[in-house]
């Protein structure tokens, strides 16, 4: 109940013109997203690489409705790929194609997208890798299809996309992308979707990224287990033990500001972790998929509500 009216409110811009106008909104904000500039991406991407653990920037911002608006996020993105590399990180980013314009001109997007890798080929010194992140169910088969068809056959080493184990679809997807020899960041999947197109148990989506999850990370091209859930983390910790998989041939992904110290013990072990950190103005949708996914946010968000109203107090007293 309370997830579908987080993912509901996800979807109201009326209620990210109020959140963003005062400063509890951002306050909140700040426990999952990084900053509103690229500056304070990048120092929080080196404050995570001091501890051991690699990041991508994810420029915040989806379903853009006008051209200039899609050139500016393409622009944007390649300055982070440029911001990162020029302070000596990786520079490793992740995209949405409806921030780039799937809404309005597969054409344009494919054209925004293949600037961007142009770019990231170009500072191949600095590992530049570009991942498309994966959105609703509206646009799983035309995002795999433009990776497949557009990406792929020029840029395998600096691409890659993401796979929901929540889709009924994911495990032919997951086939076909591990024939093509494609880098793949399985996810459990963060939109509200309709029965027919996926599990709606959290049992069937955990059993579904864990049967993925042996594919990639048996046959896949380093593949990125994505998720916070212990479980499944210590399945793929044995998965690879079992199958004599070395621990360079994979690595774990995790949100910035959840379970810290689950990333910390993970690199401590000697795995791969990256912290997904996102930037930018357009944090809404992004924080309420957050707040969406675990009740207990609801409450770090009440108490952040009750303390802005106790200083306010403080203030005016
Ligand atoms: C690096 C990365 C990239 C992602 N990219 C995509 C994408 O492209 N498309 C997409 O649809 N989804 C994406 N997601 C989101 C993903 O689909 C899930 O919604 C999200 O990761 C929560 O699922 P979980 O696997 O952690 O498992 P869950 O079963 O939801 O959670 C397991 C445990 O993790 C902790 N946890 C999980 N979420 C939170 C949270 N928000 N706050 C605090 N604790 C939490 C809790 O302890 C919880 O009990 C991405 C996730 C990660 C980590």
């Amino acid at each position: 109940m309370l997830r579908s009216t987080f993912l509901w409110l996800s979807e109201r811009p009326s209620v990210f013109e109020f959140l963003k106008r005062n400063r509890l909104g951002r306050g909140i904000a700040a426990r999952f997203v990084a900053g509103e500039s690229l500056e304070s991406a990048v120092q929080a991407a080196q404050a995570v690489e001091a501890r051991g653990i690699k990041t991508t920037l994810d420029l915040l911002g989806e379903s853009v409705s006008s051209g200039t608006e899609t050139h500016a996020a393409r622009d944007e993105v390649i300055e982070t790929i440029d911001g990162m590399a020029d302070a000596g990180l990786e520079a490793n980013v992740s995209v949405k194609l409806t921030q780039l314009g799937l809404d309005i001109s597969e054409t344009s997007c494919l054209d925004n997208v293949r600037r961007i890798l142009r770019r990231a080929a170009d500072r191949n010194a600095f590992n530049a890798f570009v991942r498309i992140d994966m959105e609703s169910s509206k646009y799983t088969g035309r995002t795999l299809s433009l990776f497949h068809r557009d990406v792929l056959p020029d840029y395998r080493d600096h691409c890659g996309v993401v796979i929901q184990s929540y889709l009924r679809r994911s495990g032919k997807d997951v086939a076909a992308l591990v024939t093509a020899g494609a880098r793949v960041r399985l996810c459990k999947g963060a939109y509200a979707e309709a029965n027919d197109v996926a599990f709606q148990d959290k049992e069937d989506v955990d059993r579904s990224f864990v049967d993925l999850m042996g594919t990639l990370l048996e046959s896949g091209n380093y593949p990125a287990i994505a998720t916070h859930d212990v479980d499944i983390i210590t399945k793929a910790q044995a998965f690879a033990k079992d199958h004599g998989i070395p621990p360079d041939r994979f690595e774990f992904q995790m949100l910035y500001g959840v379970r810290r110290d689950l990333q910390d013990a993970l690199c401590a072990k000697g795995f791969n972790v990256r912290v997904y950190i996102p930037f930018g103005t357009a944090w809404y949708p992004y924080l309420m998929r957050r707040l969406a996914e675990r009740p207990a946010n609801v409450g770090f968000m009440a108490s952040s509500v009750m303390k802005e109203v106790f200083s306010h107090n403080d203030r005016s007293a």
